[in-house]
């Protein structure tokens, strides 16, 4: 089993990576991608810095994906990046559109209602089909059935520090199936009836919950009763993770009545609270890691290493660091 050290000052335990020993090479593993024609300058950014960190050393595919057909310039460009495989992939109806039981005018309704509190993308259709998408397709998509690991990459993040481990490997030989490096509160507004709704499916599949002392379940509570979320979520716009997790008849069942309750339309829930809050009932300690020394940038946050062997192979102003020295609860999940 993994090794484990404590945390700097929180509860979530994190592996350490310098005693791992690969269990077949190289990982069966992937970067997915999702992006629209217009990211194109956006992506090769994030691409470029990505191969130059870490993937020239590695080779991993890319799949790449979107709701409509890429342009044959955005092909052409984004593959001239690496020299790895990179397939493009469109998304079809049923994993992109509304499903037949949403009720169109109830969602416009929930659009209204959201704009008046001021959310983030509280009008966009598009955002809440990128959020189902995320929250329960990516996973299933044709082009991404055939791997078990991925990396998720989006347009215009930076990547700043060199990786010289096979990160994918790391994530095999310890049995990791989630891994992060920022997290945050989400917005009140665009949740309202999340929690309800899961605790609804919980009651149906208690078998299924973690509990005792390795369970994460915690983190998502500041009541002792943990009977409210408190909204923590891992950023999602990076993730490393287990795609057979994901495919798992527990994580489909979880999505499927998230799904069914319309709360991605008649709300706007985000994929980062619905993968964390699975994450967190479903999974253990030992099965999560924080990327400390991937030191990122998704505007407008940043999470950069502060120990002085990291900062060595990263590009980046740990004093700027998300979260690293504001919380007393987790410093290691940079909930604040
Ligand atoms: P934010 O990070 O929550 O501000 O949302 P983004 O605009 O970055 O979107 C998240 C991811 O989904 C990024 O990889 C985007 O490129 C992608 N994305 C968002 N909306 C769409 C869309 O309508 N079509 C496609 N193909 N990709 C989208
Ligand atoms: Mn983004």
């Amino acid at each position: 089993r993994a090794t484990s050290m404590p945390s700097q000052s929180g509860s979530i335990k994190v592996h350490t990576k310098k005693d791992f020993v690969p269990k077949t090479g190289k990982a069966n593993a992937a970067f997915i991608i999702l992006a629209r024609n217009s990211n194109q300058a956006g992506l090769l950014s994030s691409m470029q810095q990505n191969e130059d960190k870490f993937n020239s050393n590695y080779n991993y595919p890319y799949v790449i994906l979107n709701d409509q057909p890429f342009t044959d310039e955005f092909m052409q460009v984004i593959s001239s990046v690496t020299k790895a495989q990179v397939k493009f992939g469109t998304i079809d109806h049923s994993m992109w559109g509304y499903p037949q039981w949403i009720d169109q005018e109830k969602a416009a309704k929930g659009r209204k209602a959201l704009e008046e509190k001021k959310a983030p993308y509280a009008s966009s259709e598009s955002y809440r089909h990128m959020c189902r998408f995320q929250s329960g397709f990516f996973f299933r998509h044709p082009l991404t059935m055939e791997y078990d690991y991925y990396w998720r990459i989006e347009p215009d993040v930076n990547f700043y520090c060199n990786i010289d481990y096979d990160v994918f490997a790391f994530m095999e030989a310890k049995d990791v199936k989630y891994g992060w490096t920022l997290s945050l509160t989400d917005y009140p507004s665009t949740l309202e009836t999340f929690w309800p709704t899961v605790q609804k499916w919980i009651s149906k599949h208690p078998e299924w919950m973690t509990s005792g002392k390795s369970s994460l379940r915690p983190w998502l509570h500041d009541d002792d009763k943990m009977e409210k979320y408190n909204l923590c979520h891992f950023w999602s716009n990076f993730e490393i993770g287990s795609l057979k997790w994901l495919r798992s008849e527990q994580y489909v069942s979880y999505f499927d009545h998230l799904d069914k309750s319309g709360g991605f339309f008649y709300e706007r829930w985000g994929d980062a609270p619905v993968h964390s809050v699975a994450v967190a009932l479903m999974l253990n300690e030992s099965d999560v890691h924080f990327f400390n020394d991937i030191g990122y940038y998704h505007p407008p946050l940043t999470h950069c290493p502060s120990e002085p062997q990291l900062q060595a192979k990263c590009a980046c102003n740990a004093s700027v660091s998300f979260g690293m020295y504001s919380s007393h609860r987790n410093a290691i999940t940079n909930c604040v």
